[in-house]
């Protein structure tokens, strides 16, 4: 079924940049042969699954959307892809991105724009935005993205769909290729929440690949939704709805918070102070560790190599030049500069100082409260190309995801209305380890 419609709808929507639907069938019939002997069902059994093709694949053509990885085969599985294979998912194929999942449109990828399924002559938001689309559009029912600075909750919201960033070391990040290996978390989008709560669970937990993975026990985040939210304490920082934000996504947000007082919840206004550093603070942060993670490209180890060297330098040099793209480069450039010795002190360890204010911002509220709700990006979807030679209004599209991950604290998108045709989305924000929450408030919408 997937493939039928992907048949029919990819040609305008271009989600995947590789499709295997040889082994996708063949993992299909093993899996009936197994159901006929063992009826014992597995909830995510035979689901059809598209990955971010930042996760590697054994076997199955892993670039990043980069040029730099264009033949790049893995020879191993990440952890969420065993995982999945336990769970007895069927994977269709890997998805678009923004090249090394650095931007918000999908217009980085060195190969195709994805297009937004509700208005093709729009992004589908990045830089998982293969992920989003491909669930929006029917072609998959769940995906995997990643999440930086906002990679999951902002494609998701401009698509219409449900994406989580999960709390930074519940799920392994062993065998997804490091953009901001601090800040980095896989996380699930589907169209419903208790699709989103089965897929987090099965892709969650302590894992002994991954040092940063936590040793804390997954709950069953299904059994969270059961559909009472009363007494329930919400927080609405002033800063997600204030200046930039679009009169429509303010008013939707507010009726949402309506709805959720209907059912018993009660809502406060409430400050995140530091957030305002927050943007500034990621990209320093985020190219820092990106220039240093970036620098096994190198047309040795993996992928495209420069073909007219003169020497071992010269490879480097030329295979990073010709296989990066300019964003990438862009990064490595300003993480490089802000790492450099003279520069540490005032950039990259600042940055690290407004990171911890930020984070204790959040830990002060949620000493008060459950949940914090705001929007999850200003506007709804933009045009293709209308911010593609202005980086810092493309920057901003992150104002309201990226202070999570510097904090680490997990958030779900979901969708929560429309703006003339184009869906905006509802971001919700809980403790640390505390996405049960976060489901129950979302499923409260459902
Ligand atoms: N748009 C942000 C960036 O360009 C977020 C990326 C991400 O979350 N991977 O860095």
């Amino acid at each position: 079924e997937s493939y039928k419609r992907i048949d029919k709808v990819e040609d305008k929507v271009q989600a995947f940049l590789t499709l295997d639907e040889e082994r996708a069938r063949q993992t299909a019939k093993t899996l009936d042969e197994k159901l006929n002997n063992d009826s014992q069902k597995n909830l995510l059994f035979g689901m059809p699954i598209g990955i971010k093709d930042n996760i590697v694949t054994k076997g199955l053509r892993t670039t990043c959307a980069s040029k730099i990885l264009e033949n790049f085969d893995p020879i191993y599985d990440a952890t969420v892809m065993q995982k999945l294979q336990q769970a007895e998912t069927v994977t269709i194929g890997k998805l678009n991105m923004d090249e090394f999942a650095m931007g918000s449109s999908n217009e980085n990828s060195h190969y195709q724009n994805t297009r937004n399924p509700w208005d093709l002559d729009r992004v589908p938001g990045g830089s998982s935005g293969g992920s989003a689309a491909s669930v929006a559009a029917g072609e998959v029912l769940f995906s995997l993205g990643s999440d930086t600075g906002g990679s999951i909750r902002q494609p998701a919201a401009f698509c219409g769909v449900v994406g989580m960033k999960p709390t930074y070391g519940r799920v392994s990040r062993f065998g997804l290729v490091a953009f901001a290996s601090s800040l980095d978390q896989i996380g699930p989008i589907t169209r419903t929440v208790e699709d989103n709560a089965y897929l987090l669970q099965a892709i969650s937990g302590l894992d002994p690949m991954d040092s940063t993975s936590a040793n804390i026990e997954v709950p069953k985040f299904v059994s969270a939704l059961t559909g009472d939210i009363k007494g329930l304490r919400i927080a609405v920082p002033k800063e997600y709805l204030g200046e930039g934000v679009k009169d429509t996504v303010r008013q939707s947000v507010l009726e949402a918070l309506k709805i959720l007082e209907k059912q018993g919840a009660v809502w406060e206004e409430v400050s995140l102070p530091h957030s305002k550093y927050a943007l500034a603070a990621y990209y320093l942060l985020s190219s820092s560790e990106a220039s240093a993670n970036l620098a096994r490209f190198d047309g040795v180890r993996y992928g495209y190599q420069s073909s007219d060297a003169e020497s071992l330098i010269d490879l480097y040099k030329k295979t990073r030049a010709e296989g990066f793209g300019d964003e990438v480069k862009r990064r490595i450039m300003l993480g490089t500069f802000a790492l450099s010795s003279g520069y540490y002190d005032a950039y990259y360890k600042k940055a690290q100082k407004v990171r911890t204010l930020i984070k204790k911002d959040f830990e002060a509220i949620f000493e008060k409260y459950d949940v914090i709700i705001g929007p999850t990006t200003p506007t709804p979807a933009f045009k293709i190309g209308e911010n593609i030679d202005d980086p810092l209004t493309m920057y901003a599209n992150d104002i309201l995801t990226i202070p999570l991950n510097l904090a680490g604290a997990p958030g779900i998108s979901i969708p929560c209305g429309f703006d003339n045709g184009l869906p905006l989305g509802l971001q919700i924000i809980g403790n640390y380890f505390d996405e049960a929450t976060i489901y129950r408030v979302a499923h409260a919408f459902e």
